[in-house]
């Protein structure tokens, strides 16, 4: 088309060379200079009716100029006969739409026949002119309008093919990530002020496990079907794509609450497609729009809560996370005081329930009685009915966990105020999240001193098994100490707890898993808990057991020196604070239980071992007098529970061979590498040490696990003085046999 602008300015330089009368000059460039505003208006229409409106008037501004370079001529049907082909050729491929093409096509004509038809009589020989105009002009600028079309057009289709192409994803026919990225960030440059914008970030859940089990196929399929449902579900502004693999974005006109909820039904339409071991289902990330910011960020946001939604159990929706908010002020606007005497506890709003405190007493079991209590939360409906605790955890797209664990906080204060002595600690469960996050320990200090309760009355029991980084939480637990705070790990036993996190972070207390209470070491029937408890001791951390449900297990606990111990058996969780006599009873009774029981066991273990004590005896003095080892111990050796017998040098090194016993282990085992005792020094054992503290008294060990035979022993021991020097003589007799409990003193 510009090339026709050139063309018709020199046609009219070419007219200024004809002599006779013109139309003046600049109104023919007039003429030209519109045809060329034109030309630079087609790349800025917007619509294609705009620019079919630019191609009629341009044609017919093109024919009017045209009509104006004739006017005078002498010949002007034959001036006008290449311009009218030109013209026709360029005014062509204006028309991009078949529809757009024939009506361009019939106002072109309709204009240039009464151009054609208004030019003055030809001079001189009219057939020549007539012919030509039939011959030459009439099939050359039909052939090339409606060929010079066609080409344009179908250049036009593939190009448009080609692009499409490019932004499509071929599984699902939705845009592919480099569209979308390219088409949000047009949306988002466009954007109204105050208009509002989301994205949405959904991944398929075990999708990896669909294709490997069932073949791609079934993948492909699956995916297909999620496309199927956003396109459905989707409004038609909303831009819809597969970004990767088995990822989906989307950017939806609307605030985050609406666009999660828009989520919220893709999540469940997706959980309603079918895959061949259930049911598809999908993980959300939602965030919104803040001004200025790129399609990246936003993403990024997206994204961030997408990963929580995966990490929090997939098949669900979260929303990014709210920008900070003072949470002192925010606890304490939310609390909601009842009225009410003093005592009564007050409950909070939160989503369509109340939350409330219900707390669970912690015993000394020394003191038997209470010295604290668990704040735990709980959801009470206007009905009365309970919140279930999936319901109340569970992470919502609008419910930052942190906020519901700060408020728990201030509530379990307030009320703690109200209902606990005043010289109980009140245990609060913190998450590692809230624990490490920044000025919390200040703010809490704040919530604390203004619901009455000083710091250090406020043990946080962190929920260790959680995971973190134990770099934060330890950091953190020195400045809620400054404070005054105490700490406990919670859940010590289970998920991501072990002792290196514990001696890093501290605490002053452990709770104990409930199961650990329950664990009994593998062949020997014997609780591991009493020796967990003295490692913990040792490590300056008192000792908490949680779950204790009978009367076995309370026995168990005060027997294994545990500090504090809470458990159904000792107060369930209530809104109220029960007196303790009844407890208390309970727990004198499991000392009285204790104390008879130690002495039994005492006469038990002593009337096991004593014939043992005596045969090590007679063989000693037979040994010393001369007889052979083997002849020696021979009756020791033969009696049910021994191992074998030994002597040990001054340095617990074994002398001369060992005697093997009736219980002798015969396969090595697993711990063949160790299972020669003459490898060995074992003066470091208690056996060899308290037998050289008291000389020619025959004493027995406690029970310990044998390196030789991989089983729990005891061992009867005898230090003398031979012929070569001070030994120390023995018998390893097998405790696994014997059903005896072990004892729980560390030293006999
Ligand atoms: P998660 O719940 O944590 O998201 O686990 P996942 O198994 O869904 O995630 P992961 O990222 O481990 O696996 C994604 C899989 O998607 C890996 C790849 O084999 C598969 N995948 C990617 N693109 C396609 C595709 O076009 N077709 C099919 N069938 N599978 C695809
Ligand atoms: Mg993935
Ligand atoms: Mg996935």
């Amino acid at each position: 088309m510009a090339f026709t602008v050139v063309a018709f300015i020199a046609f009219a330089c070419a007219r200024s060379l004809d002599a006779g009368p013109a139309v003046p000059l600049v109104w023919r460039l007039a003429c030209a200079i519109v045809l060329a505003l034109l030309v630079v208006a087609i790349p800025r229409t917007k619509s294609t009716w705009v620019f079919g409106g630019i191609g009629v008037a341009y044609t017919l501004v093109l024919l009017a100029g045209l009509a104006l370079n004739v006017v005078g001529l002498a010949e002007p049907l034959l001036w006008a006969l290449p311009a009218i082909v030109v013209v026709s050729v360029c005014a062509a491929p204006l028309w991009l739409t078949p529809a757009h093409f024939w009506i361009g096509t019939a106002l072109f004509y309709a204009a240039g026949t009464p151009l054609l038809l208004s030019l003055p009589d030809p001079r001189g020989d009219v057939s020549v002119v007539c012919w030509m105009w039939i011959l030459i002009a009439v099939p050359t600028s039909a052939v090339f309008h409606f060929g010079f079309y066609w080409f344009r057009r179908n250049h036009f289709l593939l190009e448009d093919r080609l692009a499409r192409l490019a932004a499509t994803d071929p599984l699902t026919g939705l845009q592919n990530r480099r569209a979308f990225l390219e088409q949000a960030a047009l949306r988002l440059s466009k954007l109204d002020s105050g208009a509002k914008v989301s994205a949405i970030f959904l991944d398929i859940d075990y999708f990896k496990s669909l294709n490997d089990q069932f073949g791609h196929a079934v993948g492909d399929q699956a995916l297909s079907d999620v496309a199927r449902v956003l396109k459905e579900l989707t409004a038609a502004a909303d831009i819809v794509s597969r970004i990767g693999g088995e990822e989906f974005a989307l950017l939806h006109d609307a605030a985050l609450r609406p666009a999660a909820q828009l989520a919220e039904t893709l999540r469940a339409a997706i959980g309603r497609i079918a895959r061949p071991d259930g049911q598809l289902s999908a993980s959300f990330g939602v965030a919104e729009y803040r001004p200025g910011e790129s399609v990246m960020a936003l993403l990024d946001r997206a994204d961030e809560a997408l990963l929580r939604a995966k990490y929090s159990g997939r098949n669900r929706v979260c929303a990014e996370r709210a920008t900070l908010v003072d949470p002192v002020r925010l606890t304490w606007s939310h609390v909601r005081e009842d009225g009410g005497a003093a005592s009564q506890p007050i409950r909070q709003q939160w989503d369509d329930f109340w939350l409330t405190s219900h707390f669970q007493p912690l015993y000394s079991l020394s003191h038997q009685k209470q010295v604290g209590f668990e704040a735990l939360l709980r959801g009470e409906r206007e009905d009365g009915a309970q919140v279930p605790p999936v319901e109340l955890f569970s992470p919502k797209p609008f419910t930052d966990q942190g906020e519901l664990d700060r408020t728990s906080h201030a509530l379990h204060l307030s009320n703690a105020r109200r209902l606990i002595p005043d010289d109980a600690w009140v245990f609060l469960n913190i998450l590692p999240a809230t624990f490490v996050a920044d000025g919390y320990p200040d703010q809490l200090a704040e919530i604390a001193q203004s619901a009455g309760i000083p710091p250090e009355r406020v043990v946080l029991e962190l929920l260790e098994s959680h995971g973190g980084s134990v770099d934060d939480m330890s950091r953190a637990a020195g400045q809620y100490r400054d404070h005054g705070f105490l700490i406990a790990v919670d859940d010590f036993g289970a998920g991501h707890s072990n002792l290196d996190r514990l001696l890093r972070i501290r605490p002053d207390l452990v709770k104990l898993d409930g199961e650990l209470i329950r664990a009994k070491s593998p062949g020997a029937d014997q609780p591991i808990l009493p020796k967990l408890v003295s490692l913990l001791h040792q490590a300056g951390m008192l000792v908490v057991v949680e779950g204790v449900e009978t009367t076995e297990q309370l026995i168990l606990a005060v027997e294994s020196n545990v500090d504090f111990a809470q458990g159904y058996l000792l107060g369930r969780p209530a809104p109220s604070v029960t007196p303790p006599d009844a407890v208390h009873r309970r727990i004198d009774h499991a000392f009285d239980v204790i104390a008879e029981g130690r002495a039994h066991q005492h006469a038990l273990f002593e009337s096991e071992v004593r014939p043992y004590r005596q045969a090590l005896d007679a063989g000693v003095d037979a040994w010393l007098k001369g007889v052979p080892l083997n002849d020696a111990f021979y009756d020791l050796a033969q009696m049910e529970l021994c191992i074998s017998c030994f002597v040990l040098d001054d340095t617990g090194r074994q002398v001369g061979h060992e005697v093997p016993g009736r219980a002798s282990v015969i396969d090595g085992g697993s711990l063949h590498p160790v299972a020669n005792p003459r490898d060995a020094r074992w003066d470091h054992r208690p056996y060899f040490r308290n037998a050289v503290l008291r000389p020619g008294v025959p004493i027995t060990s406690s029970p310990y696990l044998s390196l030789a035979s991989g089983r729990p022993c005891i061992a009867v021991t005898v230090a003398l003085q031979s012929a070569t020097g001070r030994c120390v003589v023995g018998a390893e007799l097998d405790w696994s046999l014997q059903r005896l409990p072990w004892p729980t003193a560390e030293h006999w």
